[in-house]
């Protein structure tokens, strides 16, 4: 079984996600780290995004992959473990640049897809329900006013980072750069079940997944 968890940065996609993973025994998959861990790449070797040539030898010799070490997963490109660069400030400017490109499209949807193959796993991106499995079993889309996501991210990056207005700023223009791109929009696939977590804790959000869950099995006997 695959449930695809959709939507904007700061509606608690990842903790929700990763909870609803460990309630169920499901495997967990974060692609929006798949995507820092090119960046991050793309970054440290100074890859020419407007040079196709080099982009697509870049993907070539740079694969993506995730190992769990005792519950914690850890993102490799190529042989280096890149766990702890892809949060940087730096790689979270970019990353929704080097997201709109066909070629990086396709490296990770096809690595994606053979992740996900014979396990039961949650996958949380932006174009999970959409793109990567129109068939999942089971689609959720979450929102939340942006002011409220920009807390939540400041209180995630500690509050004596950047002032909330930066915060709100810097989602609501990676919120534009990945719901407005060509290839793979971020949008909430036709049949997606949308919850709003402005109000709701993650304890909530994470119980009225289980619940649809539940019921789409039942629909499935
Ligand atoms: O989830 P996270 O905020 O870490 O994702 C970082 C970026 O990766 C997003 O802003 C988006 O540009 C890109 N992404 C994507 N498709 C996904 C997951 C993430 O384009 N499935």
């Amino acid at each position: 079984m695959i449930i695809a968890i959709d939507g904007p940065a700061g509606t608690g996609k990842t903790t929700v996600a990763h909870a609803v993973a460990q309630e169920l025994g499901f495997i967990y998959f974060d692609t929006g780290a798949m995507y820092r861990a090119l960046t991050y790449g793309i970054i440290s070797q100074q890859i020419d995004l407007e040079n196709a040539e080099s982009l697509q030898q870049f993907l070539d010799t740079h694969p993506v992959t995730i190992k769990t070490y005792l519950e914690e997963k850890n993102y490799y490109l190529g042989q280096e473990n890149v766990t702890d660069k892809i949060r940087s400030e730096s790689v979270t400017k970019l990353v929704s640049k080097v997201s709109s490109y066909a070629a990086v499209r396709e490296k990770m949807v096809s690595i994606q897809r053979s992740l996900a193959e014979g396990v039961n796993a949650v996958f949380e991106g932006r174009d999970i329900g959409t793109v990567v499995f129109p068939k999942a079993d089971l689609k959720v889309f979450l929102t939340a006013d942006l002011e409220i996501r920009a807390k939540r991210r400041r209180l995630q990056n500690g509050e004596s980072g950047a002032p909330l207005e930066q915060v709100a700023e810097q989602i609501a223009s990676r919120d534009a750069q990945d719901a407005g791109r060509a290839l793979s929009p971020m949008k909430a696939a036709d049949d997606a079940i949308v919850i709003d977590t402005t109000e709701l804790s993650i304890e909530e959000v994470v119980n009225k997944i289980i619940n649809l869950k539940e019921s789409a099995e039942r629909d499935l006997l």
